[in-house]
């Protein structure tokens, strides 16, 4: 039985493929009963999101995926049932907003050393009013040819080691958390396997998560295997952390799952809705 709730995906204010209304009818036409739109450091589409959603019955989340350096990692944290007039959350996400331009030179310049001009503005016309990402370079990258597709083009060119990689400093961990609950959200770590951390490192983000007011992470999502559906199941409950699950649905052809396909959480999670009147309501079969 499929999960009919997403708790992350992206719109076109960030580095989605279909603008928040298209997301949310297309949510709905999936069977989503409870979505939350999680752009990367950035609320704009949230407004548009949640009138969409009230047209199509769906339960509307506000959330965001905030990038986080910690221990000279990227990780991201997202944050559910935000408040987005909340200023030191609105004023954080502006100085990232500020650095991801900055990362863009530098990423550009990297490119242009390799022969490769001009992706700072081709990078640009794809994010055209949103932020600027990654993955606006990969799009860029495979119109231009460079590799086949958006996955790829991001193992030849744009991960560390390789020359559209830019060392950048994002916020701190402690940052994101406290911004998050600041707001009265729930701080959740986004695709915790995604970051091939290891045993020692996977425990010592946990517990210092933990102590920052971290209190749930992503089970279920676009970005874990089914094995790790169970292995942070378990983390979860060492952890005392609730579950969430997430598509990280990214548009038509963009994702590694579809809205919608995603399986449901494992028997033994708390689910992260447990206490949200409006989603907790929605009968969910179980895996
Ligand atoms: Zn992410
Ligand atoms: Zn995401």
């Amino acid at each position: 039985m499929p999960s009919l709730i997403d708790l992350h995906c992206h719109s076109t204010v960030s580095d989605g493929v279909l603008p928040p209304t298209d997301l949310v009818n297309y949510a709905a036409d999936c069977g989503i009963l409870a979505l939350a739109l999680t752009d990367h450091d950035d609320l704009g589409g949230l407004d548009e999101a949640a009138r969409a959603a009230k047209s199509r019955d769906v339960r509307f989340i506000p959330g965001v995926e905030i990038s986080v350096t910690w221990r000279k990692r990227t990780l991201h944290i997202v944050g559910l049932r935000i408040d987005p007039t909340y200023p030191p959350l609105l004023e954080g996400l502006h100085r990232i907003r500020a650095g991801r331009h900055t990362r863009a030179e530098g990423m550009a310049a990297g490119l242009s050393k390799i022969g490769i001009h001009g992706s700072l503005e081709g990078a640009y016309q794809y994010s055209k009013e949103s932020i600027i990402s990654r993955t606006h370079f990969a799009r860029f990258l495979v119109e231009k040819g460079y590799a086949k597709d958006t996955r790829s083009v991001f193992k030849k060119y744009l991960v560390k080691g390789k020359p559209g990689y830019f060392e950048h400093e994002w916020t701190s961990l402690d940052n994101a958390v406290r911004w998050i609950t600041g707001s009265g959200g729930v701080a959740v770590i986004a695709h915790p396997g995604r970051y091939d951390l290891g045993r020692i490192n996977t425990s010592l983000l946990m517990n210092e998560f933990r102590n920052l007011g971290g209190t749930s992470i992503e089970v279920v999502t676009g970005s874990h295997s089914v094995p790790q559906y169970q292995q942070f199941a378990k983390i979860a409950k060492q952890f005392s952390f609730s579950a969430s699950t997430g598509s990280d649905y990214h548009g038509p052809g963009q994702s590694y799952i579809e809205m919608g396909r995603m399986p449901s959480l494992p028997l033994d999670c708390v689910p992260v809705w447990k206490n949200w009147p409006e989603v907790r309501d929605i009968v969910v079969e179980t895996v």
